[in-house]
């Protein structure tokens, strides 16, 4: 059997290195990596295949960057091409990002079935670009990999047929479980004399990067807090603090993105998580610490539901009161599976 996955964005190739480690440990299965070029920095993309034992991409189409439609027409005609080319037996895509969908098409258009990792998260937000991409994305699959019960009932909710829902658990589990034994302190901290113990935060989401008032919301509440915080960051939220003129507070200490390897020993080694990412909320769970999330919604409802995370939004008041007072939620859920969800979905896959 011939897989070819399509990857392009940072959560991507953390969902990739678990499972194609698993590929690569099954007989009868080739996997052929495709990455569409949408990040493309040594810090968001290369450090996560040397480190991480992910192959090298047979295929790079070097397409990131321009607007949505642009970017996702490009990439279409680019995964189209390859499709035709190398006929595998099923397109692997995992999450929401605009790779996913032009993956998606591509495949669906060639009537390559559609394997979709991560189906079924909704935020019920269509303004956001991702909420689109899975909508589309799920209803274009052939096999729906689900992580929640809420998952599998969004999906039924959208018609979608009850046999090609499947639910495993969730992959980001398997690779935090997999990779947690050989977390490293970022070299940015090294030098950092640490106030134990600090709050680790992330903030990448268009919703809150983009609008100058949300920004300076944000780090005002981080500074409010007044704990010490490490934010490693992203380029769009690097780029917009410079366009907007914004400055960064004392409290606040800056690094560049971490590598998966180093984000893992920051969210062990930290006492909360701020973040607006879907994939550190979760992590902020699989490593028992509160989490509170910078968004009006989530598609991890059940981690809202069990006392783990609270919404806060961009709201200063609201950051800093919850990071003040933040607690970890029900213990003993098991709320992600049991960290097989991979060679599940190899077996599945197979088994089709
Ligand atoms: N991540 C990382 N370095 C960072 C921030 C995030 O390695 O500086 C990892 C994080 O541990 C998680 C994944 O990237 O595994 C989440 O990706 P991101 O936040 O970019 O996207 P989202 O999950 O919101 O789609």
């Amino acid at each position: 059997m011939k897989i070819l996955t399509v990857v392009g964005a940072r959560p991507q190739f953390v969902k990739a290195a678990a499972l194609s480690k698993q590929i690569a440990q099954t007989n009868g299965i080739e996997e052929i990596l495709l990455h569409t070029g949408q990040h493309f920095d040594t810090d968001m993309s290369d450090v996560f295949f040397d480190e991480l034992g992910i192959p090298k991409p047979r295929y790079n189409l070097g397409i990131g960057g321009g607007s949505h439609g642009a970017m996702t027409g490009r990439q279409l005609e680019g995964i189209e091409k390859v499709l035709l080319e190398e006929k595998p037996d099923w397109v692997v895509v995992y999450g929401d990002t605009n790779s996913t969908l032009a993956g998606a098409l591509a495949a669906a258009k060639l009537h390559i079935p559609v394997a979709h990792i991560e189906a079924g998260m909704r935020s019920f937000d269509k303004d956001a670009p991702e909420e689109i991409n899975r909508i589309l994305t799920d209803q274009m699959s052939s096999a729906l990999f689900v992580s929640t019960d809420a998952a599998k009932e969004n999906l039924k909710k959208e018609n979608i047929a009850k046999h090609l829902i499947h639910e495993v658990g969730d992959i980001m589990f398997d690779a935090a479980l997999q990779f947690s034994q050989v977390s490293k302190k970022p070299s940015w901290v090294l030098g950092t004399f640490l106030e134990k113990p600090f709050i680790l935060a992330t903030i990448h989401r268009a919703v809150n990067t983009d609008k100058p008032q949300n920004l300076s919301e944000i780090f005002l509440g981080l500074q409010k807090s007044k704990n010490q915080i490490l934010l490693p960051l992203h380029p769009r939220t690097k780029e917009k603090i410079q366009a907007f003129g914004l400055s960064i507070p004392e409290n606040v200490i800056i690094g560049p993105p971490a590598g998966y390897l180093e984000m893992l020993w920051l969210e062990q080694n930290c006492r909360a998580i701020v973040t607006d990412s879907g994939g550190v909320q979760k992590e902020a769970y699989f490593f028992e610490k509160p989490c509170i999330t910078i968004r009006d919604e989530t598609e991890w409802t059940e981690l809202v539901d069990n006392g783990w995370n609270v919404l806060v939004g961009a709201n200063s008041e609201k950051i800093s009161d919850t990071i003040k007072n933040c607690r970890v939620g029900t213990t003993g859920l098991n709320l992600y599976g049991d960290g097989q969800t991979s060679s599940k979905i190899v077996k599945k896959l197979l088994n089709n």
